[in-house]
C-alpha cells in the first residue's frame, strides 16, 4: 500500500511555526503526528509511506500525488482552512483518514466531523512507544522549513480534568532509550535547533514530563550529558523539587503549567487535583532551578463572580511571594462538543452543523465585568 502524510502547512514563513499563541502550540504538533502517522503506516500497516506538504492558505486547488490512503493531520489551527480542500479532495475520490490529535483518540474530532471521515487507526492515537520513528521518510528538503524539533514522547494522561478531551486517555511513554536516540537524529536534521541549542527550539512533546518516576530518571540521565535546552509540559500535582532540579540539569528550560484557573473551588470543579498552594510552590521551585514557566487562566468553566475575585487576590499573593511567570495567557475554555466529562449544568453552545468547534465565550455581563481589572492589568504588564 502507498500512504500519504498530508503536512499542512500555515504562513507563507515555512512548516512549523513557534509562536507565542496557541496555534503556535497546535502547529508543533504537525510534525510530532505526521512522524507518528508514518511509523504507524510503516510498520503496522506495511504500507511504503511520504508526506505531501502544502499551504492550507491557497486559494487553489491542490491537486494529490497518487496514493492508496492519505492522512490528514488535524490541529485546531488548521481546520477551517483545510475544509475547502477537503471537500475538494473527498469530491474527488480520495481514501482520507483524519489522525487525531498527538495525547488522545477521536472522539471529540467524531463529534465535530460526523462520518465524514474515516479516523485514523481506529480513532486511537497514531503514537507508538518502541517502534522506531519514520524520520528517513521525510524528504531532505522540508527540513529547512522545520523551525523547531517537536518530539513526541508520550501519549495519553492518567488525569480526569473535566473539560479536556484527553482526560484518562491510557497514558503511554515512549522507550526513553529510543526517544533520545531519536532526538539526537531530530536535531542533527532541523537546521535552526543545531545552529541555535539554547533557545526554547527543542519541543518535547509530553502531556506531563514528570508522570512517571522511573521514565523521568532514565530520560534524564540521557539526555543531559546532550547539554540541549528544550521546552515541555509539566504537571502540578505530582511535581516534587528533586524532579524539577533533575529536569533543570537535564536542559529543561520553560514548562507550561496546566493551571487554568488560580482559586481553589473552581480547581476542584475543575478536576485538576492541584490547589493553588501546590501551583505556588512548584512556580518558587522552578525559579529557584532558571526554568521559566507560563499558564493559562481560562473564562467560560462556570466562574462567579465570587470566584473571579478570589482569583485575583491569588494573582496580587503569587505577586507578592515575588513568583513571576513569562506568560499568563487568558481565553475561553474551548468546548470540544462529546466531552463526556463537562458538566451537564454548564451551559452548552449549539454548534448544530458547524464543522469546527468555536472558542466559546458564554460569559454574563456582570462576569465579564468581573474579569476586566485582572485581564486589563495583565495586558498592561505585558504578561497576557
Ligand atoms: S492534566 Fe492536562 S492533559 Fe491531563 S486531563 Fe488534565 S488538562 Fe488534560
Amino acid at each position: 500500500m502507498n500512504a500519504i502524510v498530508l503536512l499542512p502547512r500555515h504562513h507563507n514563513g515555512g512548516f512549523f511555526q513557534q509562536e507565542e499563541c496557541c496555534f503556535g502550540k497546535f502547529a508543533r504538533w504537525t510534525p510530532a503526528l505526521g512522524m507518528h502517522a508514518a511509523t504507524w503506516l510503516r510498520h503496522r500497516r506495511g504500507a511504503r509511506v511520504a508526506f505531501f506538504p502544502f499551504n492550507v492558505e491557497s486559494a487553489e486547488p491542490i491537486a494529490l500525488p497518487p496514493a492508496d490512503l492519505y492522512v490528514l493531520i488535524f490541529t485546531w489551527g488548521y481546520g477551517l482552512d483545510l475544509e475547502p480542500h477537503v471537500s475538494r479532495w473527498i469530491a474527488e475520490g480520495k481514501n482520507l483518514s483524519l489522525a487525531p490529535n498527538p495525547f488522545g483518540g477521536g472522539d471529540a474530532l467524531r463529534a465535530v466531523f460526523g462520518e465524514t471521515f474515516d479516523l485514523f487507526a481506529g480513532g486511537q492515537s497514531p503514537f507508538t512507544a518502541d517502534l522506531p520513528l519514520a524520520i528517513d521518510a521525510m524528504p531532505d528538503e522540508l527540513w529547512p522549513e522545520f523551525r523547531v524539533v517537536t518530539h513526541q514522547v508520550a501519549t495519553g494522561c492518567y488525569w480526569h480534568c473535566h473539560y479536556c478531551p484527553w482526560a484518562s486517555r491510557r497514558h503511554v511513554n515512549r522507550d526513553p532509550v529510543l526517544a533520545v536516540k531519536e532526538l539526537v537524529e531530530l536535531l542533527h536534521r532541523v537546521p535552526t535547533a543545531a545552529a541555535d541549542r539554547t533557545g526554547n527550539s527543542i519541543s518535547i512533546f509530553c502531556n506531563e514530563v514528570n508522570t512517571d518516576q522511573r521514565w523521568l530518571n532514565e530520560f534524564c540521565r540521557l539526555v543531559t550529558p546532550l547539554k540541549i535546552t528544550w521546552i515541555s509540559d509539566l504537571n502540578i500535582r505530582t511535581a516534587t523539587e528533586a524532579q524539577i532540579a533533575m529536569l533543570a540539569l537535564a536542559g529543561l528550560r520553560e514548562v507550561t503549567l496546566g493551571i487554568e484557573f488560580l482559586e481553589d473551588a473552581m480547581l476542584q470543579r475543575l478536576w485538576k487535583g492541584h490547589t493553588v498552594e501546590q501551583a505556588f510552590g512548584v512556580m518558587g521551585w522552578l525559579q529557584q532551578h532558571g526554568i521559566r514557566y507560563r499558564f493559562s487562566l481560562r473564562s467560560g468553566v462556570g466562574e462567579t463572580t465570587d470566584d473571579i475575585a478570589r482569583l485575583t487576590a491569588n494573582v496580587e499573593r503569587m505577586r507578592a511571594r515575588g513568583l513571576r511567570p513569562q506568560r499568563i495567557s487568558c481565553g475561553p475554555m474551548a468546548e470540544w462538543p462529546g466531552i463526556p466529562w463537562m458538566p451537564k449544568e454548564w451551559p452548552r453552545v449549539n454548534i448544530g452543523s458547524e464543522k469546527f468547534p468555536r472558542w466559546t465565550q458564554r460569559l454574563s455581563d456582570e462576569v465579564k465585568a468581573a474579569w476586566k481589572p485582572l485581564l486589563g492589568r495583565l495586558k498592561q504588564e505585558g504578561l497576557t
